[in-house]
């Protein structure tokens, strides 16, 4: 299966993300995960990206793009992976349609989280407390969303014209979303 999971940021896509990897036997590629690990390592690429994410605003395509790229050439992801906020721009959806297109391969579907946007700035608010991500203050956390209505909202529309979106209510306990995530996906295998 090669599967990407998209919603607003909040919405629980890592967490189904984990399920859905362990359930489908995939690699779930998370570029935030990987971002905040370079973060933490002080690598060159971790220095570039802090400055965008702790202002909320996207890391540039060129950079994301070429870590997605080397990301799923790597063994683990070579029969299947489940991509976590990627792609988030229009530029990012070509990059990856062509990103398949090079190695033959297709996208098998497109599952978003769909959720009360009040909702999970209070959910993220919590996770501030417990995690704390710089870039889960309330400011930010407001300007990560905007950003996503602007840049990544729409790309919702280019998979449901492609035939290959299912989206599932992300609000409510995490096991039931997990089970309404794997029916979509089953549903999309048929
Ligand atoms: P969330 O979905 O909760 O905002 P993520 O962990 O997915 O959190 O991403 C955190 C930050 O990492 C984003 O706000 C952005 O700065 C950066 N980022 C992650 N994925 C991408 C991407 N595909 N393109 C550009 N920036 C990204």
């Amino acid at each position: 299966m090669r599967l990407i999971i998209m919603g607003p940021p909040g919405a629980g896509k890592g967490t189904q993300a984990t399920f859905i990897a362990q359930e489908f036997g995939i690699p779930a590629i998370s570029t935030g995960d990987i971002f905040r690990a370079n973060v933490s390592a002080g690598t060159p690429l971790g220095v570039e990206a802090k400055r965008y994410m702790d202002a909320g605003e996207y890391v540039p395509d060129s950079v994301t793009n070429s870590m997605v790229r080397n990301r799923i050439a790597e063994d683990d992801a070579k029969g299947g992976f489940l991509l976590d906020g990627y792609p988030r721009t229009v530029a990012q959806v070509a990059e990856l349609d062509s990103m398949l297109a090079d190695a033959g391969l297709e996208l098998d579907g497109a599952v978003v989280l769909t959720v009360d946007s009040e909702a999970i700035v209070q959910r993220l608010l919590k996770r501030a407390t417990i995690e704390n991500r710089a870039d889960d203050t309330e400011d930010v956390i407001r300007r990560r969303q905007e950003v996503y209505g602007e840049q990544t909202a729409p790309l919702i529309d280019t998979y449901r014209e492609r035939g290959a979106l299912v989206e599932v209510d992300g609000m409510g306990e995490v096991d039931e979303v997990t089970q309404r995530v794997f029916a979509a996906i089953e549903g999309l295998k048929g």
